[in-house]
């Protein structure tokens, strides 16, 4: 199978806004030790480089959403398929996701991790469609604010192909 992709950020440009990312986010939890977690699977890229780039120390951990299916349209519904292994009441919280979408997803991680009473809870998104939105959810950290197209590489998915793409591109049709 070959796949059509169209370069709409580059492994380079990625690279420079983590770094960015990971100046301002050491900056804001400064005398922390905060707690990554990243949303399995797609933002485990993200994660690995993210954290690379922290001059804090900090714990990650994961936990696995599905919202999709194979699907490329959010269904609404939102299932936990593996939770955290720590526990992270009076822990700072910074949940890695590749994208938000809708808000669906993290409208329902925030919901299920705020009953754990962290002691702070915030966001670093790679990309956020904020054009899609269908809830508001606040975003703390964005990486690229991207318009309305199915994009994959760097962690995102079609049929869980196309993740080891080491830029962001657009599938064609
Ligand atoms: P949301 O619940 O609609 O905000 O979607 C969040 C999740 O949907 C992300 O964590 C991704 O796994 C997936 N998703 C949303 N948009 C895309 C896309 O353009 N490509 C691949 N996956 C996407």
């Amino acid at each position: 199978m070959t796949w059509n992709v169209k370069i709409l950020i580059s492994e380079q440009q990625i690279r420079d806004r983590i770094q960015e990312l990971g100046a301002q986010i050491s900056g804001d939890y400064q005398g922390t030790e905060p707690i990554l977690v990243s949303i399995l699977r797609g933002s485990f890229l993200f994660l690995a480089d993210l954290s690379r780039t922290l001059t804090v120390p900090h714990e990650v951990d994961f936990m696995a959403v599905s919202s999709y299916g194979n699907a490329q349209e959010s269904t609404g519904v939102v299932r936990l398929l593996q939770d955290l292994s720590s526990d992270v009441s009076r822990r700072h919280v910074l949940v890695v996701e590749d994208i938000v979408d809708t808000g669906l997803t993290w409208e329902y991680i925030r919901a299920n991790l705020m009953t754990r009473r962290p002691a702070s809870l915030k966001i670093v998104t790679l990309l956020n469609k904020e054009e899609r939105r269908r809830v508001d959810v606040p975003v703390d950290y964005a990486g690229f604010v991207i318009e309305d197209a199915f994009v994959v590489g760097y962690g995102l998915d079609y049929q869980q192909k196309l993740r080891n793409l080491p830029y962001i591109g657009v599938l064609q049709e």
